[in-house]
């Protein structure tokens, strides 16, 4: 067991939170989870209260970037229990993230321990509505006060949980992009990092003054090939198959995606991880093989899309067209509480056996 000292609050923030109008990542539960790495070791891991922190305006994540982090969820099972879904594959993700930006990796076991804990003590504020979750938010950043560029040599880690409540995901209208890029082969596409959202607002806002909801990223280099979706991994389901880019070093390894994968060929579904082109899709919506698009990401889960612009050309979905993707997020969703029978080994029940306190 990790040495994981607990500071409670006095008095709970819960009486003051809105469960029924909750939206997404605005509202903190009372505790985080801390942990600061110096001389070459993380160390001082803790559960204290949520509050403001101060820092030094040379703060290195402010000038240079280095930052970085996840996304998962907890839910409360039928018989009480909380539900962590996929964690182990986020405490992996975000340590290759860390590897990438060239920040210490965090201790497995210390940091899956951290997660249950900070769940149990603030278990309570776990939103139970059909859809809702606790959202947890792991993220690493640089605190060294320095204005060279290099790696720092402290960092912080933290782990806040959000009530969130039912993510109603409308249906996106895509612009296939191509000027602007998110990532190329080499770069840094594949980190959860800081920078990669940041870079993605301005072409996402010019998109949006075109009457589109979302970008479909296209690869850096022949600015042809389908990449991904802002926080999304995209499906595309043929008559006879899914098909969905390749890892290819530039996209983000989801976890929902990588969920999806697993369920749907465990239905005998056929699911090819490929390079696909802007044209292929094109080509095949055209001869009507095409006949639904949808995104993944651990928020929504699955968002339907539907509309896809290309330069001129713009392919549409019609609304009865979406029962694949239905079917995913309701089988997803009930994996999370414990509903639909998890075959599969995605979730991890939070019990009392890590000791709280
Ligand atoms: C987080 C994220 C996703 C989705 O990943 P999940 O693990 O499924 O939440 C996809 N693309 C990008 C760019 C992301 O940041």
């Amino acid at each position: 067991m990790a040495n994981i000292s607990i500071t409670r609050v006095t008095d709970s923030r819960m009486s003051e939170v809105d469960f029924e109008h909750l939206g997404f990542g605005k509202v903190f539960s009372d505790h985080m989870f801390v942990s600061d790495y110096k001389d070459g070791q993380w160390q001082n891991h803790r559960i204290v209260p949520v509050e403001k922190m101060s820092m030094h305006p040379a703060n290195m994540t402010l000038h240079y970037g280095q930052s970085i982090f996840e996304g998962l969820k907890a839910s409360m099972g039928k018989d009480g229990t909380p539900i962590l879904f996929r964690a182990d594959k986020n405490i992996e993700r975000l340590n290759l993230s860390a590897i990438r930006m060239c920040m210490p990796e965090f201790p497995f076991d210390v940091l899956m321990e951290g997660m249950k804990k900070l769940i149990l003590i603030d278990k309570a504020w776990i939103p139970t509505a059909p859809g809702s979750s606790l959202y947890l938010r792991p993220f690493m950043f640089a605190t060294d006060e320095y204005l060279g560029v290099a790696a720092s040599t402290t960092y912080r880690l933290i782990v806040l949980t959000s009530p969130s409540g039912v993510y109603y995901s409308k249906p996106v209208k895509l612009l296939a992009e191509d000027h602007y890029v998110r990532a190329v082969k080499g770069g840094v596409g594949e980190a959860k990092t800081a920078g990669n959202y940041a870079a993605s607002l301005y072409p996402a806002k010019l998109a949006k003054q075109k009457g589109f909801d979302q970008i479909l990223w296209l690869d850096g280099i022949y600015n042809k090939y389908v990449q991904e979706v802002g926080t999304m991994n995209i499906f595309f389901v043929l008559k006879d198959r899914i098909i969905t880019p390749a890892e290819d070093g530039a996209i983000l390894k989801g976890v929902t995606r990588n969920s999806i994968i697993q369920i749907l060929r465990s239905r005998g579904i056929q699911v090819e991880e490929k390079l696909i082109s802007i044209d292929e899709i094109l080509d095949e919506y055209a001869k009507g093989n095409l006949v639904e698009m949808f995104g993944a990401g651990t928020a929504a889960v699955v968002t339907n899309v539907q509309s896809m612009t290309y330069k001129d050309k713009t392919i549409t979905f019609a609304e009865d067209a979406w029962s694949l993707s239905t079917d995913l997020k309701n089988t997803i969703n009930g994996l999370r509480t414990g509903e639909v029978e998890d075959t599969y080994h995605f979730t991890i029940r939070v019990e009392e056996p890590v000791r709280v306190g």
